[in-house]
């Protein structure tokens, strides 16, 4: 059972600033109340995409989202880079405060490192893990394997859908490992949302 103040409290002891909610309908109202005539960069996330926000936010910015289906994903990812706001959910957040991404193309874990006035984490309770340790498992074990296999690869971990077997597959989804232990310096603002409920994977 999450301790959400004493989370709350390690993270902005960490330099990021914390906001929680009940649901991701309030999650998404809150960050779309937020945003607003901005260049948005987004990364590939289930989260997001389930809580609508390329939707809302595209009403009153400018989004790029390689996952917006407009046929340029790649020019997406670029422009995202260079955009003021950036979102993303996590792989994995220790109750201990590390925040932890596995990537392939590596966009959204560089976005979360530097570059942009302000970076929003969105953070399902189903993303929490009790120490660093149990949230690299779960971001190696459970978020990679069910990435592969909602992309069709033909990795092990997809293929059996139990466990990532560190494969040396040429559709290998996982090419890096970013461990946030504190805000980055070269972020201006980094806020996580975090939501009492169950988001994404
Ligand atoms: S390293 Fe390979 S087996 Fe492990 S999660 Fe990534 S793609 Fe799957």
């Amino acid at each position: 059972m999450t301790n959400w103040d004493a989370l709350t409290q390690t993270l902005e002891r960490h330099g990021f600033t914390v906001s929680r909610f009940a649901t991701g309908r309030e999650a998404a109202a809150y960050i779309d109340g937020k945003i607003d005539g901005k260049t948005v960069g987004m990364g590939g996330s289930i989260t997001l995409k389930d809580l609508g926000l390329y939707e809302l936010l595209a009403a009153h910015n400018t989004v790029h989202w390689h996952w917006s289906g407009d046929g340029q994903p790649a020019r997406a990812r670029d422009l995202a880079v260079g955009a003021q706001v950036y979102l993303s959910s996590v792989n994995a957040l220790a109750e201990t405060g590390e925040i932890i991404n596995i990537d392939g193309t590596c966009n959204r874990v560089a976005s979360l490192l530097y570059g942009h006035e302000e970076v929003y984490l969105v953070v399902g309770a189903n993303k929490i893990a009790p120490d660093a340790e149990a949230a690299l498992w779960r971001a190696r074990n459970v978020a990679s394997p069910k990435n592969a296999q909602r992309l069709g690869r033909k990795t092990p971990c997809a293929v059996k859908g139990d466990r990532c077997y560190d494969c040396d597959s040429p559709e290998r989804v996982c090419g890096s490992l970013v461990t946030l232990w504190r805000k980055p310096g070269g972020i201006g603002r980094m806020e996580v949302v975090l939501v009492e409920e169950d988001l994404g994977y």
